[in-house]
């Protein structure tokens, strides 16, 4: 099937984009990658009136950098992340993530905006940018404003946007020569979206212990008792806690799936001691 006839615009500029969306009688959507937009069109599950695609604006391509905080602009591709197109805040991070999503073809298109903003929640930057403690940067008729990326999901593809909002950039800390990170995703075959997703971090330099269970249920859960005993007791005592508070924090998972949650976790947690024990 193909899309339902409608009107294409390409803004040059973020306000042309913001006019044309803050128009309500325009039924317009947002287009970037259209790797999620592109099927749900052909199939007519949505049927805007007007495409308003944002891959030609500037500002959404944007990298701003202090010795604390990096933006990266919402256009920015998956591909262009695993290139390492942008300078490596995260050393080593993001480019990782990057490299599991999809294939190439769908990682030349997708882009990091689109995949948060569609919100799936096995989606990759879902749990990356929770787990990271990013700030996901929204702009509307009426300015700017900044949601925690923990909250960001309201569930499963819902989000804190609203119909005429752009998701702009994601802000993340830059994590120090001290970071460790591991990632883990438990998918049928490489570059599926994930069953489970298990990502912990440790940068004692910045203060930045975070450990999360990512699920296709819903909201990633951030484990912070595990986080703490992370911090104070080290990845192997983490690895033990983790289990228990994945058990608690989502009791109602299937016994199959929970199992995949603790294994990637677990193992998340274990290429943390494969770095240091190197
Ligand atoms: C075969 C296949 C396999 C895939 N595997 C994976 C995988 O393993 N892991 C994974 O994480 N993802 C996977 N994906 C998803 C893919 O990575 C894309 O990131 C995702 O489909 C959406 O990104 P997009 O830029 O294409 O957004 P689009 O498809 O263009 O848009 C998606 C939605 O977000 C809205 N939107 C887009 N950008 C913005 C913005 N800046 N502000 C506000 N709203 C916006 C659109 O209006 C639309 O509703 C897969 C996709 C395919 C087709």
């Amino acid at each position: 099937m193909k899309p339902a006839s409608l009107e294409y615009v390409r803004p040059r500029s973020m306000e042309e984009a913001l006019a044309v969306l803050s128009d309500e009688t325009a039924n317009a959507k947002i287009f970037a990658g259209g790797q999620s937009l592109g099927p749900m069109l052909n199939l007519r599950l949505t049927r805007p009136a007007k495409l308003v695609d944002i891959r030609h604006i500037p500002e959404l391509k944007a990298v701003r950098a202090d010795a604390r905080l990096c933006s990266i602009g919402a256009t920015f591709t998956h591909a262009e992340l695993e290139d390492g197109a942008i300078e490596d805040f995260t050393r080593g991070l993001l480019p990782y993530v990057a490299r599991g999503i999809a294939y190439r073809a769908v990682r030349n298109r997708g882009t990091v905006g689109g995949s948060l903003a569609h919100a799936d929640p096995a989606a990759d930057w879902v749990s990356t940018m929770a787990a990271i403690d990013a700030t996901i940067v929204i702009r509307g008729q009426a300015g700017e404003r900044r949601v925690p990326a923990q909250q960001f999901l309201a569930g499963a593809f819902t989000t804190e946007l609203g119909d005429t909002e752009l998701l702009t950039a994601v802000e993340l800390p830059r994590f120090s020569a001290a970071a460790r990170w591991g990632y883990y995703k438990v998918c049928r075959k490489t570059g599926e979206f994930a069953k489970a997703i298990g990502l912990a971090i440790q940068d004692p330099k910045i203060g930045l212990f975070r450990i999360l269970a990512g699920s296709p249920e819903g909201r990633p859960a951030l484990l912070t008792r595990s986080a703490e005993t992370l911090a104070t007791r080290g990845a192997e005592h983490a690895a033990r806690d983790a289990r228990e508070e994945i058990e608690e924090v989502l009791p109602n998972l299937a016994p199959a799936h929970r199992q995949q949650l603790i294994a990637a976790v677990q193992r998340s947690l274990g290429q943390i001691l494969l770095v240091e024990a190197a």
